[in-house]
This record gives structure tokens, C-alpha cells and sequence, in this order.
């Protein structure tokens, strides 16, 4: 059996020799990077954290953040799609039926089966928690009306675990989440909304159009789906999310330093632009923020793995951390890699786009940090 161990030295190898070299091309073609995600699959990464018993590699959630990390330095499209499986992978294995779970996580973790979010919806923008798709109950079964606003791996998945008002709900986190797979009658993908970065992704609208749902098909008991969204989704996207930005931002640091370190001016002799004070200055900016950013990350799982009580606070601020260093970064990089940077095909324009999309995605940066401050003041959150 592969070790956890040999399965990070597969992905390092992986995003090194394949992942890389691809992806200008994934942006470029804004296409969904599905060979690499076939390769991961092979590996067996796509089931690094599905357990042991179901033919994973049983990987926690720290062994998830080292992989999504590379991934996020190497192509953050793939990445992202990476992430969103890691998520959909978690509430399966933690609220799936065991039915579900034995029909699934085998073809998962032999990389047959790729799954995501389906949570945003245009009624409640960032507030994924809140959605206003309803289920209501027909006869013996269920049937869903909703209607998704952004969905990583649209089409491309094999399943989806999608968010709704449950079925009676009274409350506004009355919530349910049901796996639905693709092509079901009722399934629908819109056009994609063509993202500023992590243009490979395949984020698009989807509509669920009387979709019938039997109740074998709700991740967990009715009216259990909030809790899931902030017990399971939560944490598993707050650090894998975070572990995406750094990613980044280390690609960022790594091409700005090497465009510093060889640019040389004929005017100016030997010394490469390295050895100008201002650009060392901004170097060093740029290795705190990354510095500080990945030691509150380590912190964090440090804190979540013990299952610390105030593991909650670091779960809600790694994320906005994470997203503030990455645009700090790329910032700082598209300065010191001049007009070389400005331009497609070096990598740094297109990790500067990339950046972006972590500062927006839900829970933004700003809800975070109303959030974490109303923890840190005692306020309930909801
Ligand atoms: C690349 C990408 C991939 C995505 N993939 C998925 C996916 O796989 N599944 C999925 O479900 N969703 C996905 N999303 C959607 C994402 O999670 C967000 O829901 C979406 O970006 C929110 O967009 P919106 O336009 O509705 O934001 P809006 O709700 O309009 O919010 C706009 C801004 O308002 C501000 N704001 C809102 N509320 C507050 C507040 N209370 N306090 C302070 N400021 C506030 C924030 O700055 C926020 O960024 C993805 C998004 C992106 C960009």
C-alpha cells in the first residue's frame, strides 16, 4: 500500500514535472486541466484523505494542505478543483449514508470519481450558508429547485454536494445538503463566467431543475446540513483554501526572485537587480508575508488537530491571512518582475490574477474578519 509519505513525494513529482509545464496552457485555454487531474488520480491523490478502510490513503488534514500547497505553486486551477474535491470527499466520508460511502469512496480513491461544492447562489452572493433553494417533499421522494451561481469542476464532476433549504425549513439555516450526480434529469450547467483567474477551473452556474431526490441521498440527518457546512466544509476549505493562496504566493516569490536575481543591466556591469536596496527591501516584505502566513497556518492545524477550543478563531482568520499574503505577494512580484511580468507566458502575470480569487471567495476576506472579530468579542456569529 502507498504511504502518505510516498503519495506528497508523488505529488511533488507530479506538479513539478507535469502540473507546471501545463499550465500557462490551462489559463490560456481556459480549459478544465482534466489530464492532470486524471495523473493525480492515477497516483492515488485524489484520495489522500478518504479512509483507509474504503482503499484511501486515510491523510489528514494537515496531509492535505502539503498537497494543495504544491498544487497551488504549480497550476492553482487544478489546485482549486483539487480542493473543492477535498471538500465534497470530506462531507461524504463524514455524513454519507454507508451505502454511499461504499459505492463511492473505493471509486474516489482509485481517482474514478471526481466530486465538488455546489453552495453559492445568486440569491445569497457570499452567504453560502443561506441559501434559498428549496427541496419539498413529493409522495415518498424529494424534488430541488436550485439554482448555483459559481461551481468549480461544473460538468466535469462526477457528483455534487449541493446546499438547500430543507424540506418545511422554517429558520434561514434550515439546511440540508444532498449529493447529486451529474446528468441526473434536471441537471443543468450554465456558460462560464469566465473568471479573472484560475481560468481552468470550469466555474460556472448550475441550475437543479425539479431534480428528484430520495432521502438516501442527504448527507446526514434532515435539518443536519448547517452543522455540516461549519463542522466538515468549514475547516477543511478555511485551511485547504489557505494552503491554495500560499501556494501562490510561493510561485510568485520564487519567479520574482529568480527575475532579480539574473536580470543584469549593460550599463550597469555585474550586479543583477538583486543587489539594489529597494528591491532587497521588498524581498524581505514579501518573505514575511509568507513566513507569518504559513506559521499561522501550521498553528492552525496544530490547533484543529488537538481539537483546542479556540481552534474556531484560527480556522476563520488562516483563510483571509493566507488570501492578504498571497495579493501581497504577487503584488510585490509583478513590481520586481518588471515588464517580463506584465506579460502572458511568465507565470507571474498569471499567478497575480490567480491570487485574486481567494480574497472573494466565500467566506470573503471581509466577512472573515466580521466574523472573527464578532468571536473575539463574545458576539454569536449568526
Ligand atoms: C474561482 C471561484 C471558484 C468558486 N468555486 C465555488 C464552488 O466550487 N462552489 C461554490 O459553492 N461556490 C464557489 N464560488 C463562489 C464563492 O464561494 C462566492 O460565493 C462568490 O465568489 C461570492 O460572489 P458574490 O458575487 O455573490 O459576492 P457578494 O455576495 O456580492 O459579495 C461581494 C463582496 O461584498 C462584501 N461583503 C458581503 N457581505 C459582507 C459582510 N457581511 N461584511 C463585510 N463585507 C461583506 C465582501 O467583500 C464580498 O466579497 C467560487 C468563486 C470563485 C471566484
Amino acid at each position: 500500500m502507498t504511504t502518505i509519505q510516498e503519495l506528497l513525494a508523488a505529488n511533488e513529482r507530479l506538479s513539478k514535472e507535469v502540473l507546471a509545464p501545463r499550465a500557462d496552457e490551462v489559463d490560456l485555454s481556459r480549459s478544465f486541466p482534466r489530464l492532470n487531474i486524471q495523473e493525480l488520480g492515477r497516483a492515488g491523490l485524489l484520495g489522500l484523505t478518504v479512509p483507509v478502510e474504503y482503499g484511501g490513503a486515510g491523510g489528514s488534514m494537515a496531509d492535505a494542505a502539503r498537497a494543495l500547497e504544491t498544487l497551488g505553486a504549480a497550476c492553482a486551477s487544478t489546485a482549486m478543483v483539487t480542493l473543492m474535491h477535498c471538500c465534497g470527499t470530506a462531507v461524504i466520508v463524514a455524513k454519507g449514508s454507508n451505502e454511499l460511502k461504499r459505492s463511492l469512496l473505493p471509486a474516489i480513491a482509485r481517482g474514478e470519481h471526481l466530486t465538488t461544492l455546489a453552495f453559492s447562489e445568486a440569491g445569497s452572493g457570499g452567504h453560502f450558508y443561506m441559501p434559498v433553494s428549496e427541496v419539498t417533499r413529493n409522495g415518498d421522494g424529494l424534488r430541488l429547485e436550485a439554482q448555483k451561481s459559481f461551481v468549480t469542476s461544473a460538468g466535469e464532476a462526477d457528483s455534487y454536494v449541493v446546499s438547500t433549504r430543507k424540506a418545511g425549513a422554517v429558520g434561514p439555516t434550515d439546511l440540508d445538503l444532498y449529493l447529486v450526480a451529474k446528468g441526473t434529469r434536471g441537471f443543468e450547467v450554465g456558460k462560464s463566467f469566465e473568471g479573472l483567474g484560475l481560468a481552468g477551473n470550469a466555474s460556472a452556474p448550475m441550475k437543479l431543475d425539479s431534480v428528484e431526490l430520495r432521502d438516501q441521498d442527504r448527507l446526514g440527518p434532515e435539518g443536519s446540513g448547517f452543522q455540516t457546512m461549519m463542522g466538515v466544509v468549514l475547516p477543511n476549505f478555511q485551511i485547504g483554501a489557505a494552503a491554495v493562496s500560499l501556494g501562490i504566493a510561493g510561485a510568485a516569490f520564487q519567479l520574482s526572485s529568480a527575475h532579480v536575481t539574473t536580470r543584469k543591466y549593460e550599463h550597469a556591469g555585474s550586479a543583477p537587480l538583486a543587489a539594489i536596496p529597494r528591491v532587497q527591501f521588498l524581498a524581505a516584505e514579501m518573505a514575511l508575508e509568507l513566513r507569518s502566513a504559513r506559521a499561522y497556518l501550521a498553528e492552525t492545524l496544530r490547533r484543529a488537530g488537538s481539537g483546542d477550543p479556540e481552534a474556531m478563531l484560527d480556522i476563520l482568520g488562516i483563510k483571509a491571512k493566507a488570501a492578504e499574503a498571497a495579493l501581497a505577494v504577487t503584488s510585490r512580484a509583478m513590481t520586481l518582475g518588471g515588464g517580463s511580468a506584465y506579460g502572458k507566458r511568465g507565470g507571474l502575470e498569471r499567478v497575480f490574477r490567480d491570487a485574486q480569487a481567494a480574497a472573494v471567495m466565500a467566506p470573503a476576506t471581509d466577512v472573515l474578519k466580521e466574523f472573527l472579530g464578532k468571536a473575539c468579542l463574545g458576539i454569536p456569529l449568526f
